[in-house]
């Protein structure tokens, strides 16, 4: 019988909100709620934005919370060479690309689309699908950018990854909201989700400077580390579609997933990470206690 494997998996480019809470809680219960494990991951592969303070505030205050976890943490930015590995092998099955065109240039051909009266595809977070370099630059200037080495980002061919894949992408969605008793991995009632990869269109895996993107990362860690649940906010539910077909691609293990609701703050908006009301750091600067917390999460005092 395998032992569950939870993680919580935050970005440090932000102080923990109570969203952040909500999922590290979950996280942590359910781990021991299952006699499973517990890990912390830093998704800090945006060295600009992610800092050693914001990582080291975070970890203070999910301590504060009453959390514990496995030692060493795994920080993404140290493990760089893996999601370098995984890039060569989608590269090495002929199924990514070089994409030379800047932001700017996908959002105007997509808006000289659009006047025009034609739809474009949108990937479920609303960016537009890449057009590809051939709808937009001229030969002679793709070549001129292929020479001057310029800034590109490698994409996923996401209609030559579902061929090579050939069956149906799935996975399976957990149903319940928590497991109540030490169940073991019996616990787990699902449901077999039908993915839509195709909807994302041609999603970037790396770019010129950083040798990985949030997809590949996630799927790369959740396997090296045998995380065998991923338990997180219900935004991230269609990026559920890309991971599996990563998975299925890098041939990795398919953990079970459970999307959690939002934490909304008083407008019923999602949670930023600059809004100070909803900063765990500064709730407990005001003196506010853990089962306030728990209170305005909505989750019990106990396990
Ligand atoms: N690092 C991601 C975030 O902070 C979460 C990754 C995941 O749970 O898959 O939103």
């Amino acid at each position: 019988m395998t032992v569950p494997v939870f993680r919580f998996a935050p970005s440090p480019n932000g102080h923990l909100h109570l969203g952040h809470a909500y999922s590290a809680l979950l996280n942590y219960r359910s781990a021991l709620a299952t006699g499973g494990r517990f890990l912390f991951r830093v998704e800090d592969i945006d060295t600009v934005r992610c800092t050693p303070e914001l990582e080291r505030d975070m970890l203070e205050d999910l301590a504060w919370l009453g959390l514990t976890w496995e030692m060493p943490v795994l920080r993404q930015s140290e493990n760089f060479s893996a999601y370098e590995d995984a890039l060569q092998k989608l590269e090495g099955m002929g199924l990514t690309y070089r994409a030379y065109l800047t932001r700017a240039e996908i959002k105007r051909f997509v808006a000289e689309r659009e006047s025009a009266g034609a739809s474009w595809p949108r990937d479920p977070d609303g960016a537009p699908h890449y057009p590809g370099d051939g709808a937009v630059l001229s030969d002679e200037e793709r070549r001129r950018r292929v020479d001057a080495d310029a800034p590109f980002a490698v994409r996923l061919d996401m209609r030559r990854a579902l061929k090579r894949v050939r069956e149906p992408v799935t996975w399976r969605e957990c149903t319940a909201e928590m497991p109540s008793s030490p169940a073991g991995p019996e616990w787990f009632e699902a449901r077999g989700i039908r993915a839509d990869p195709a909807a994302w269109g041609d999603v970037t895996l790396a770019r010129k400077d950083t040798p990985t993107s949030y997809h590949l990362s996630v799927v790369v860690d959740d396997a090296g580390q045998g995380v065998t649940d991923v338990l997180r906010g219900e935004d991230l539910y269609h990026a559920t579609s890309v991971h599996r077909v990563l998975q299925m691609l890098l041939a990795l293990p398919e953990p079970r997933y459970r999307h959690h609701r939002l934490i909304l703050d008083d407008d019923g908006r999602k949670l930023a990470k600059s809004n100070r009301s909803t900063s765990v750091r500064d709730l407990r600067n005001s003196g506010v206690q853990i089962p306030d917390i728990q209170e305005r999460l909505g989750i019990s005092s106990t396990v």
